[in-house]
């Protein structure tokens, strides 16, 4: 999916993940199966698509930067055949990225040109990745429970709908926070009732919005 040039500039990005503290060779494995140029245009592709830096994708959205992608994903302990709800599908790099994890992924977008875009994306390299166009914070009922649950913008709390609809023992990753920077956030969910809260220190993402009213369609 890659030639020698975009493989390079990929294997690179993956040795400095390695350096920031990324261990899980299996997610250093899928950042290095999934084609982050692709989600470039030409003229950005060569200069931007494998650095560490998040990127505009329009409508004033960004593709996470890797090493979040990377933190995220590690954060949720992936095993082939899990079930992941993801809140904000964006450019869909990180729902590839998930499914080179063997996970089978349910993604929700609120942009109606991204929820095209990414749908795109993902079909035309073979992801096979259920993408709804909607409002994440209440999650997908109709397909839970998920092993683990990971929401790629910025929320304002925890909604309850995602820890409803975490199995038993699973795990919601959420970056918390209304300023400009967010806590991320591990809940791991203990029984019925209980869950268990850890925090990772900080990071920046776009909010999570919820007027659904407000997207601009194509
Ligand atoms: N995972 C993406 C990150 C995209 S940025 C990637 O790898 O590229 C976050 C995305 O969350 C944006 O596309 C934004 O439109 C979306 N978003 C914000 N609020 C949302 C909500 N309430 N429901 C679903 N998606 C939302």
């Amino acid at each position: 999916m890659k030639n020698n040039k975009y493989k390079g500039l990929c294997s690179k990005l993956v040795a400095h993940l390695k350096e920031k503290g990324i261990k899980d060779q299996k997610v250093l494995n899928a950042i290095s199966s999934t084609p982050r140029h692709l989600l470039f245009d030409l003229v950005f592709r060569d200069k931007f698509a494998y650095q560490d830096i998040a990127f505009p994708i329009g409508e004033n959205q960004t593709i996470s930067q890797p090493y979040t992608v990377a933190f995220q994903s590690e954060l949720l302990h992936v095993k082939r055949g899990d079930k992941i709800l993801e809140i904000g599908t964006g450019s869909g790099y990180q729902t590839a990225v998930l499914c080179e994890l063997g996970a089978k992924v349910f993604s929700i977008e609120r942009q109606k040109s991204l929820f095209q875009s990414a749908k795109l994306f993902l079909n035309q390299n073979n992801y096979r990745a259920q993408l709804f166009f909607g409002d994440g914070f209440l999650g997908k009922k109709v397909f839970a429970p998920y092993d683990s649950v990971i929401v790629t913008c910025g929320a304002p709390y925890v909604p309850e709908e995602l820890k409803d609809q975490l199995k038993l023992g699973g795990r919601l990753v959420i970056p918390v926070g209304e300023g400009d920077v967010q806590q991320m956030m591990l809940i791991q969910r203990l029984n019925e009732s209980d869950y268990k809260e850890t925090v990772y220190g900080e990071f920046k993402f776009v909010p999570m919005l919820k007027n659904i009213n407000n997207y601009k369609s194509v």
